[in-house]
Formats: structure tokens, C-alpha cells, sequence
């Protein structure tokens, strides 16, 4: 028996489903989870010692590769002098300092462990700031799971086929309004009858979480215009596009000053640290100032710190973004290619780090097109990818991520990988 089943069939009996995190089950590609020995650079081996190029990077987190040296070293030299203080350090205001330099928007920031968190005090926030009840989400669009978001949600939820979760009092979401994602005309007629009720929009600002999809100019502009004149508070979700897509991340592209942004995965390097910020204004509602309550035995913590300020100086090296940006689109229009010549209808999509295939004839721009696309051929690639030692997200609702450490050696094996798997299918 493989390792990796024989640990999958141990671990169901003492975890649910085996897995700590729903879409790591395969539960919609079918087959044995990968076990994870060791990762390095682009790479990581499972418990039956086969070795995969990785474009999940721990859903974001890795973009400059597996265990490199210097984040290693940094989260190493930290830890011998403590690992948790409850008391606050230098090392979070230099962080702190750091993503406030990188984001105009920001102004301050507060640090939590994970982007559920972010964002989910974002809007507690946004709600005490406004004195307003209603939020607004979009369809397909994951933010983490506290109550009131899991409605119409993406990532797991989506591939799961039940985007609205269980355990969740209606009470609960009877405030929260779900539009459809690049709808401009249902967002202008939503702010047009209750724009004043409305505390907070909360964005993907580039969705990553029903596959890759991106905003119109159109859409994110009217967004900024309508939350301004009505005082609703713009937050952009960056936790996934944040430092991934641009080293000003998604605002930067679109040309958006948000009014809160949430951060998660990059600004930690793999360890637990996520971070809400955004108007001095808004920010000085949170206790200890104001009166809206955040908190967090491990914010901040002293190790998770280490490993984000350390990959937040990495990415700031001349040309990160270029090459990493580079070399996606590279292995995006790769990939299209050898579709186009296995006759198979998919196609490719990237922005910065992260990229997206999908089995349709043209890129989709909305939830519906996107979970129109042909799911159990994306399951057969998916498989044949995997036998090819290419580890994709396991369903066709997720992106890709790519990291500095994936070469252009490394791009063009993926794509001659592809060519054989797509064969096949
Ligand atoms: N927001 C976005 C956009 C995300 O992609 C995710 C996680 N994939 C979250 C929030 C939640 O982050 P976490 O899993 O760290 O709680």
C-alpha cells in the first residue's frame, strides 16, 4: 500500500476526513491526498518519496520558494530567544512600518494569525466605524470563514457544491447581501435604493477563489465611486492577491485606494500572520483607542513576524515581480498551447503570481461562466498532472500560484508535462 494512503486511512480515524483544511481532502478530484514530507524551492516530496513541482505554495504563502535560507534562518535566530511574549516587540512595528510603505492606503495596520480573522475584524470595524449593519459580498468570492461571509462562497465551499455552510443562523447572514461579481448595473441599482445602510463592500479584488477571475476597470472603479458618495467602507480582500500580484498588490493595479485592506499568506512566509489595515481614521475605532474589540493571545507573534518581514524583503528585490509575473504568464500561455495542439478545450489566464486554467473556450468573468466549465476533465488533468510529478490545486475552482523559485526550466518541464497529461485526457 502507499504511504500516502496508509496515512490518509490513519488520520481519518482521529481528524475529520483526514485533513485539517477541507479542499487538501481531493474530495472533488477523487483519489489519496498527498502527504508532505519535505519542501524545497519549487519543489516538495510526499511520504512515498515522489517529488512534485508545487503550484499550491501553501495556497499563496511561498512565492519565494520552499524553506529558503534566509526566511529559515531568520524564524531560527528568533525562536532561540522565545516564542510568544503576549507583550509587543520591535520586530511588529517594523512590519508594521514596512506594509505601510509598500501600501499608500494603509496607514495603520493591526496584525492577526489568520486572513479569516483580518477579515472578519475588517468588517466588525467597518460596522463600528459607520454605525451600519449591511454588508456587501459577491458571489463566489472566499473570505474566510466566520459566519456572516459563508454565504455564496468560494474556495471549498464552492467545490464542494455548498457555497452557503451549515451551522450558520439565518439571523446571523440576514445582513449580508451577495451581488454577482463585474455586475455594474446591479451594483449601482443596489446603492442606489440602500446605499446609506450600507457599512462596508468587502472585495476580492482579483478572485482567486472560483479559479482565477479578474474585475472589469469598470466594475472596481464603480465600486470606489459608489462606497465613496455613500460612505460605505471599500475593503479590498488582498489576503490572496496581496504582494502576489504586484509588490502594491492589487490596488495597485486597478488604481484604487481602498478604504481597509486585508493581508494574509505573503506578509507571513508561511507562518500564521495575517494583518487588517487602512485610514488612521477608520483604525483608531479599534481598541485599545475606540470601542470596537479585536484581539489575539498569538498576534503578532515573534516567529510568524520573522518569517513575513524577512519575505516581504525578498520581494522587494529589483525585478521580483517582473520575472515572477514573467514567468506565470509564461507557463499560462504554455499550457493554452498545448491545449490548442491535444484538441482539448481549456484555456489560461495570469496575473503576477497567479494564474488560472480553465476547461472552457474563452477566460470566464463571472461566477456562472466560471462553474459552467467542464469539471471532470479538469478532474482527468488534474490526475494525469499529478502521475507527471505536477501538483495543481485539487479542484477547477482554485488558483495557481507560482514562486521565484519556479525557473524557467522549471515552467517549460510543467508545460511538456502538460503536453503528455493533456494527451491523455
Ligand atoms: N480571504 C481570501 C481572499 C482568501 O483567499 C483566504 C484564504 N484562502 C482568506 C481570506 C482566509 O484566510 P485564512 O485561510 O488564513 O483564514
Amino acid at each position: 500500500m502507499s504511504r500516502n494512503l496508509e496515512l490518509f486511512e490513519r488520520g481519518k480515524k482521529t481528524i475529520p476526513g483526514g485533513v485539517n483544511s477541507p479542499v487538501r481532502a481531493f474530495g472533488s478530484v477523487g483519489g489519496t491526498p498527498r502527504f508532505v514530507k519535505k519542501a524545497l524551492g519549487a519543489h516538495f516530496w510526499d511520504a512515498d518519496d515522489k517529488q512534485y513541482i508545487d503550484y499550491i505554495g501553501s495556497w499563496g504563502p511561498a512565492i519565494v520558494g520552499h524553506a529558503h535560507p534566509t526566511v529559515i534562518k531568520a524564524v531560527q535566530d528568533v525562536a532561540v530567544d522565545g516564542l510568544s511574549f503576549g507583550a509587543p516587540t520591535e520586530a511588529e512595528i517594523e512590519i508594521a512600518e514596512e506594509i505601510c510603505k509598500l501600501l499608500p492606503s494603509v496607514e495603520q495596520v493591526r496584525l492577526v494569525s489568520s486572513g479569516t480573522e483580518a477579515t472578519m475584524s475588517a468588517i466588525r470595524l467597518a460596522r463600528g466605524f459607520t454605525g451600519r449593519d449591511a454588508i456587501v459580498k459577491f458571489e463566489g468570492c472566499y473570505h474566510g470563514h466566520s459566519d456572516s461571509l459563508l454565504v455564496k462562497a468560494g474556495s471549498g465551499l464552492l467545490t464542494f457544491g455548498n457555497p452557503s455552510s451549515g451551522g450558520v443562523p439565518a439571523d446571523f447572514t440576514k445582513h449580508t447581501l451577495v451581488l454577482e461579481y463585474n455586475n455594474v448595473e446591479q451594483l449601482e441599482r443596489t446603492f442606489r435604493e440602500i446605499g446609506e445602510q450600507i457599512a462596508c463592500v468587502i472585495l476580492e479584488p482579483i478572485a482567486g477563489n472560483m479559479n482565477l477571475i479578474k474585475p472589469s476597470a469598470e466594475f472596481v472603479h464603480a465600486l470606489r465611486a459608489l462606497t465613496e458618495k455613500h460612505g460605505t467602507v471599500l475593503i479590498y480582500d488582498e489576503v490572496m492577491t496581496g504582494f502576489r500580484v504586484d509588490l502594491g498588490c492589487a490596488q495597485a493595479l486597478h488604481g484604487v485606494k481602498p478604504d481597509l485592506t486585508t493581508l494574509g499568506k505573503v506578509i507571513g512566509g508561511g507562518m500564521p500572520l495575517a494583518a487588517f489595515g487602512g485610514r488612521a481614521d477608520i483604525m483608531g475605532c479599534i481598541s485599545p483607542l475606540g470601542n470596537v474589540y479585536q484581539a489575539g493571545t498569538l498576534s503578532g507573534n515573534p516567529v510568524a513576524v520573522a518569517a513575513g518581514l524577512t519575505t516581504l524583503k525578498l520581494i522587494q528585490e529589483p525585478g521580483f515581480h517582473a520575472t515572477l509575473s514573467r514567468r506565470t504568464a509564461r507557463l499560462a500561455q504554455g499550457l493554452a498551447e498545448a491545449a490548442k495542439e491535444a484538441g482539448v478545450s481549456m484555456v489560461t489566464d495570469s496575473v503576477g503570481g497567479m494564474f488560472g486554467i480553465y476547461f472552457c473556450d474563452a477566460v470566464p468573468t463571472s461566477y456562472a461562466q466560471v462553474t459552467a466549465s467542464d469539471r471532470e476533465r479538469f478532474n482527468r488533468f488534474f490526475h494525469a498532472m499529478l502521475d507527471e510529478g505536477v501538483y495543481l490545486a485539487p479542484s477547477a475552482y482554485e488558483a495557481g500560484f507560482v514562486s521565484i523559485a519556479h525557473t524557467d526550466e522549471i515552467i517549460e518541464q510543467t508545460i511538456a508535462a502538460a503536453r503528455r497529461a493533456l494527451a491523455r485526457i
